[in-house]
């Protein structure tokens, strides 16, 4: 029986062996990301949040994948493009005052594509609908790659 109803996500699952192959992903995936969309990184450290990132990020076209780097210290990187590209980690930021120093609210409004890694730990602060990418490692250079599609 067909558990699945409308509006339920079903993950698409991808398996990558080398951190090139997962930034290829990112650019192949790049085709179905339009903006404005918020699309959340989620995996541990060293998952390959930020490897991914490079190749979406150069997907859209908005910069070249050497260019793009971790956002860890600077918090949020801007990309200006066609669509404009913003790239933001969350994991040094520990409180919800500290979120809203960083001006989230305005970037909503703007026709970007927003990529956020450790989004998840403010989940219920950040907008919908949402694409979301999920990484795991699972030993060696092999990562377990989901791509769950907006619920609406
Ligand atoms: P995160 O942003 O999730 O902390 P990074 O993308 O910065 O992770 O780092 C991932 C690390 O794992 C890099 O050193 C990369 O070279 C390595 N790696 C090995 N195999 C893979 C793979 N299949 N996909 C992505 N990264 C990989
Ligand atoms: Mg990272």
């Amino acid at each position: 029986m067909n558990t699945h109803s409308l509006g339920t996500p079903t993950p698409q699952t991808y398996i990558t062996t080398s951190a090139e192959q997962t930034q290829q992903l990112g650019r192949d995936l790049a085709k179905r990301v339009q903006a404005p969309r918020l699309v959340l990184l989620v995996g541990d450290l060293g998952a390959g949040k930020t490897t991914f990132a490079k190749g979406l990020i150069e997907g859209l076209g908005a910069a070249r994948s050497d260019d793009v780097l971790s956002p860890t210290f600077s918090l949020i990187h801007e990309y200006e493009g066609n669509p404009k590209v913003y790239h933001i980690d969350l994991y040094r930021l520990d409180t919800l005052p500290q979120l809203d120093t960083l001006g989230l609210d305005d970037l909503w409004a703007e026709n970007a594509v927003v990529l956020i890694e450790w989004g998840e730990r403010f989940t219920a602060q950040l907008p919908g609908p949402r694409l979301e990418i999920r990484l795991e490692d699972r030993g060696g250079d092999e990562r377990l790659i989901s791509v769950v599609e907006p619920t609406i």
